[in-house]
């Protein structure tokens, strides 16, 4: 039976209303507002459970301003999970108002539908290519300028990386494992470089790669914007997709398709399949510093080093508790100097959706992120998430011109490559 604000009950009776979430919060310590923190959100939801308050727009926008970071549940010293509260009462809002025509069309029919993908992919295509041209006062593009400067944002391709690559990808040299790369939709579409890297770096490690040609969308927009229903579908799809794959791992290298695939898929369709899928789940990142990283190619290097910062996407720290896998990996390639920057797990302020939503947020959040990047003198900041990819490169273009954003698989393939 579907999840419902009424079973997480128990999380929103857990806190104490001690305030510990407050200073970790980078929603309220921007507008040190109540209802911008997890207590001022829990509070809220127990005011819906009970009655006391309707699902209003207003109340719709203050569940919506929050970046799911997670620094709350890090610090909460009672348990609450602010962050299960937060997706259980925005699903109980968006039952309620309904989440509009557009967002409700592309959750329930078009993510759930492989075949369907590439319509939204060019209908993206198409806009961020015309955002590119519009000026920054066009009706629209207005509330994606912030300082009289539009968003940077990366265009969709029009071809997707799973079409181009084959079903399976042979091992180079003697193969030491199967394992099916989950894309995610960004990978497959806009970050295609970084999901060619993490196939090159798997097989050259001695991994067999398979391509789940249907894979569909791993459902966290639909989840997070509170369509449960459309989530569950996706999760439904992409069991049954991957049982058939017989890997060994499911790799990912998207931070939010990794902790909802691992995290959340066992919430939505809880049973042995799901838990044998998620015991499989597996962060690049992890798989490569583990069982791979002694088949890693490094070689000797005299020349000058690549300067490299790592930012650890919120997903990625705190859901899937990979923080030291990157490291380990970037501090083993000898023509890489890695420099640790201040705060590398504070959230970026891309957060999905928060950063079209509430894109003067995202500025003022990323340009601390921007400003850290700048003061290791790093060339190159490496990342696993696509979502913070997309934030970062708009933020250094601002705040800390000349920075190279990568993936780490992209790191590492340009490592090896160097003379
Ligand atoms: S998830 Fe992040 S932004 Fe949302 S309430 Fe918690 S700390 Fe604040
Ligand atoms: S959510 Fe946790 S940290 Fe925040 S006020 Fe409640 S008990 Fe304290």
């Amino acid at each position: 039976m579907r999840k419902e604000l009424k079973d997480y009950k128990n999380l929103i009776d857990k806190c104490v209303l001690c305030g510990g979430c407050h200073p970790d919060c980078p929603t309220y310590q921007l507008s040190r507002m109540e209802r911008d923190a997890a207590r001022g959100k829990v509070l809220l939801a127990k005011a819906l459970l009970d009655g006391e308050l309707e699902p209003t727009r207003s109340m719709a926008e203050t569940f919506g301003h929050c970046l799911t970071c997670m620094a709350c549940v890090e610090a909460c010293p009672a348990g609450a999970d602010p962050v299960k509260v937060i997706a259980a009462a925005r699903a109980a809002i968006g039952k309620k108002r309904g989440l509009g025509f557009i967002p409700r069309l592309i959750f329930s029919t078009i993510l759930p539908n492989r075949a369907l993908m590439p319509l939204l992919a060019w209908g993206l295509g198409i806009a961020t290519r015309l955002f590119k041209l519009l000026p920054p006062v066009f009706p629209g593009i207005k509330g994606m300028t912030h300082g009289g400067k539009k968003r940077l944002m990366p265009a969709f391709h029009f071809s997707s990386l799973k079409g181009m690559l084959p079903d399976v990808i042979p091992a180079k040299g003697e193969k030491t494992m199967r394992a099916a790369f989950f894309t995610g939709c960004m990978a497959d579409w806009v970050f295609t470089e970084g999901g060619r890297a993490v196939v090159d770096i798997l097989t050259l490690c001695g991994a067999e790669v398979v391509i789940v040609k249907d894979e569909v969308c791993c459902g966290a927009p639909a989840f997070f914007a509170g369509d449960r229903a459309s989530a569950e579908l996706m999760a439904m799809k992409n069991l049954a997709l991957f049982a058939t794959a017989d890997a060994d791992y499911i790799v990912t290298s998207c931070a939010t398709c990794g902790d909802v695939l691992k995290e959340v898929y066992p919430d939505l369709a809880p049973g042995g399949a799901t838990k044998k899928f998620s015991d499989k789940v597996i962060d690049f990142q992890k798989l490569l510093a583990g069982p791979l990283l002694a088949r890693l190619p490094v070689k000797p290097h005299s020349g000058p080093k690549l300067k490299v910062t790592y930012h650890d996407p919120c997903h990625l720290s705190r859901g899937m508790k990979v923080m030291k896998e990157p490291r380990e990996i970037l501090r083993r390639l000898p023509g890489v100097e890695f420099i640790e920057m201040a705060e590398a797990d504070r959230c970026c302020g891309g957060a999905g959706t928060f950063s079209a939503d509430y894109y003067g947020d995202a500025v003022e959040i990323g340009r601390r992120k921007a400003e850290n990047i700048k003061a290791t003198g790093a060339q190159i900041v490496a990342t696993e998430c696509p979502s913070c990819e997309m934030q970062l490169l708009d933020m250094v273009s601002r705040f800390a011109p000349g920075v190279e954003v990568l993936s780490t698989a992209e790191v590492v393939r340009r490592a090896l490559e160097r003379k």
